[in-house]
């Protein structure tokens, strides 16, 4: 079967950034002295490799011993978990420069925020906890239009909200709302203008990815919009040779490993 693999596929920096950080303190400290903050990224082979090394992981800063040092995640914490956590551990922080940029915003903004982005997200929840008083929260076309001529927002965006979904409040935002000051992250957006426009050269797109990763899933969507055969996998394990078709185009989310990725290709070729 014939294969292309995206150059894109593999880590963005963000959470390349991230897994160094984590590398570096358990050279520092040793695995089993560190606890990471939610799972480091959103990747469930990644998260389980730094199990296996003996870190821990929780999920609150309740859970966290005083005395320890914990990892912040790409997606960050809330405020006053970071706040707790600052007070009883050494704190090291490897939430993502554009995930804080959208921090810094809520917090310094003078008026209301109006944040668009996923209910329940790591990161929106993270952005929310900084606005005293609250975000007004849209997902979709009707959140949004219930909110509109309202207030004043500053409105923020979650770095890897679906493409798909952005398409369809967009005319909306720009007719009724302030513009904000920075859209999806680039990251994930080139790797999903790379499916737009090598569409013509393949059959099936196969994602690699996690479930959890809204921006895997957002490139998944993107096959769908352009009618491709579309397969999401979370690695060769999960192949299914009778659904692909001819010419394969493998890409990933920006939280999944390149090695987990060539696996799939060697797989893929070898069908
Ligand atoms: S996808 Fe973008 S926002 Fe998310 S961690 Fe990567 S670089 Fe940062």
């Amino acid at each position: 079967m014939e294969c292309t693999l995206s150059s894109l596929s593999g880590f963005c920096k963000g959470v390349k950034a991230s897994l160094d950080a984590l590398d570096e303190a358990i050279a520092r400290y040793g695995a089993s002295s560190l606890f990471v903050y939610g799972g480091i990224v959103h990747n469930d082979n990644v998260v389980s490799s730094y199990l296996e090394k003996g870190v821990g992981m929780v999920n609150c800063a309740e859970e966290v011993p005083a005395g320890s040092v914990v990892v912040i995640r790409a997606h960050g914490c809330k405020k006053s978990e970071m706040e707790e956590l600052r007070k009883k551990c050494t704190v090291i922080d490897t939430t993502c420069p554009l995930v804080m940029m959208n921090i810094k915003d809520a917090a310094d903004s003078s008026s209301d925020v109006l944040l668009i982005g996923e209910k329940g997200h790591d990161e929106v929840s993270s952005i929310a906890s900084y606005k005293e008083g609250g975000v007004a929260l849209a997902s979709n076309y009707d959140e949004l239009l219930s909110l509109a001529g309202k207030k004043d927002y500053t409105v923020i965006v979650q770095t890897t909200f679906s493409e798909k979904k952005w398409k369809a409040i967009q005319p909306l935002l720009n007719s009724r709302f302030p513009q904000p000051r920075r859209g999806i992250c680039q990251a994930s957006a080139k790797r999903r203008k790379e499916i737009r426009d090598l569409a013509p050269s393949y059959d099936t797109l196969v994602v690699v990815g996690d479930g959890k990763s809204a921006n895997s899933r957002a490139l998944y969507e993107e096959g769908l919009i352009l009618g491709k055969n579309s397969v999401f996998v979370s690695d060769a394990s999960e192949l299914d040779g009778k659904v692909l078709a001819d010419r394969v185009f493998v890409t990933s989310g920006t939280s999944t490993p390149r090695a987990v990725v060539e696996e799939v290709v060697k797989v893929i070729e070898g069908l």
